[in-house]
């Protein structure tokens, strides 16, 4: 099949010849037609396996002969970086078309979104915290939407997106057309399934193991040993870009760190950092002036650089999905990769479960000359924590990412920048015992909220 098939505008055929698709992906094969004859879509689809172009192209196709200024579509996105990226797809497959799309998350000035907005836009690609906040204020209207995308909806579930996402809906018309891209399905996508989509047609590319084009290796390796074999494991090993995953944000920056010394041109993306440092460390990275990104799993989400030869898991995922997401970083579209993961004893049954996914064993590793002896350092210093004092949320935009789930906080909106968001604080952290003690106790009884790392 090419996708002269799908009789696309001969502007939109020159770009996909013009960006060296040669021929559509599965999915796009798949949900492209659907799309097209006007019907919802439910898309069962991981990142890498081009579902951003799958529901882009028709986008383009449906809104290149109406009128021009009005929101006529709206992709919802669960993290800022995905929006980004799907907004520059958007900007590629539709050059020329004189389409204007805009990107609209928050951690960042609400001024020239609204002043976008004011200059007229066709389609907007939104993270649902910031675009809440801009129907509040009334600085776009949704009265004349056509097709509405959300992507990356069980992403969504996990970060407790869901409820933002029934505000959403209410307010864009009832005659409307919806798609949504989900990497698995889980009861609380399929709910949502039955209460956004009409008569929906579904595709799905495979299940959720994660692409065939990657190859997979176990490194079982004492935790303190971790960071030493992995800069022995990039020594030894042929990379191009490489992306690790770390549990925490406080290990995502301290491994950066140390890749660096090591001589590694390094960098880390996790919710901490401000919009402006992620976004420089996401193009560094793109643009290869950083061969390595050190990553937590929500700050990594649709990453998409398709040079990245490995993914390594210097923590095992917390589940397969989590892996599956992972590991759809390499491999994307026709190319190869390979997935690494550090695993000590504790992550035996999660190894068992990431096989049941892959459907059989995966091959243990121990690189070669590499001391797996080594004993821990007296005291390790590796990864403890600074006692911190106990802190007070400043005043200022939230990094949006490292919110606790929205659920837990709901909100009046402002658009104000300055204004402060309400966050539940985590509890302040503690070297001591006795206090690491009283704070588990606290979180036992329920007093605070669960908190993602990112
Ligand atoms: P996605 O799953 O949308 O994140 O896409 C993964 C990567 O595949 C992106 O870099 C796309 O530019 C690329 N891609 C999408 N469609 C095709 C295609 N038909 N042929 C080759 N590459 C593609």
């Amino acid at each position: 099949m090419s996708f002269s098939s799908f009789k696309l505008h001969p502007q939109i055929e020159a770009r996909i010849k013009a960006l060296g698709y040669d021929a559509p992906t599965h999915i796009q094969r798949q949900a492209i037609p659907p799309v097209l004859a006007g019907k919802d879509v439910m898309g069962l689809a991981q990142t890498g396996t081009g579902k951003t172009a799958a529901f882009v192209l028709p986008i383009i196709q449906h809104l290149l002969p109406g009128p021009r200024g009005n929101v006529r579509s709206l992709i919802i996105a669960p993290t800022r970086e995905l929006a980004e990226q799907i907004h520059v797809s958007i900007g590629e497959l539709g050059r020329n078309t004189h389409l204007k799309s805009c990107a609209i998350y928050g951690g960042i000035a609400v001024n020239p979104q609204i002043k976008k907005l004011r200059a007229g836009v066709d389609i907007i690609v939104a993270c649902p915290g910031r675009l809440l906040d801009h129907l509040g204020q009334q600085t776009i209207d949704l009265a004349n939407l056509e097709i509405l995308v959300i992507d990356e909806a069980d992403r969504m579930f996990d970060m407790g997106f869901l409820p933002d996402i029934r505000r959403i809906i209410k307010q864009v018309p009832v005659k409307r057309q919806t798609l949504m891209f989900s990497a698995t399905m889980p009861d609380s996508i399929r709910k949502l399934t039955n209460e956004v989509l009409n008569d929906p047609v579904t595709v799905k590319v495979g299940h959720t193991a994660p692409a065939n084009t990657v190859s997979h290796a176990l490194y079982p390796v004492a935790p303190h040993l971790k960071t030493k074999l992995l800069i022995e494991l990039l020594t030894q090993t042929d990379t191009e870009s490489i992306l690790v995953f770390t549990k925490t944000k406080h290990r995502a920056k301290r491994i950066g760190q140390e890749l660096q010394k090591a001589g590694y041109a390094a960098a880390s993306l996790q919710g901490n950092l401000s919009q402006n440092r992620r976004q420089e460390a996401l193009d560094g990275f793109r643009n290869g002036s950083y061969q390595v990104l050190v990553a937590t799993d929500i700050a990594a989400r649709g990453i998409d650089v398709l040079s990245i030869s490995h993914v390594i898991n210097y923590d095992m995922p917390d589940t397969t999905d989590a892996y599956t997401h992972r590991i759809g970083r390499t491999g994307r579209a026709a190319k190869t990769g390979d997935a690494f993961t550090f695993i000590s004893k504790e992550d035996e049954q999660q190894v068992a479960n990431i096989e049941r996914v892959l459907g059989g064993k995966i091959e243990r590793r121990t690189l070669e000359g590499f001391d797996y002896k080594q004993p821990p350092p007296e005291r390790s210093t590796e990864f403890s924590r600074p006692p911190r004092p106990p802190q007070r949320r400043k005043a200022g935009p939230e990094p949006q990412l490292a919110n606790p789930p929205r659920e837990a906080q709901p909100k009046p909106r402002s658009l104000s920048p300055s204004a402060p968001k309400p966050c539940a604080s985590p509890p302040a952290r503690t070297a001591s015992p006795s206090a690491a003690k009283r704070r588990y106790n606290k979180t036992k009884r329920g007093k605070y909220p669960t908190r993602k790392n990112t």
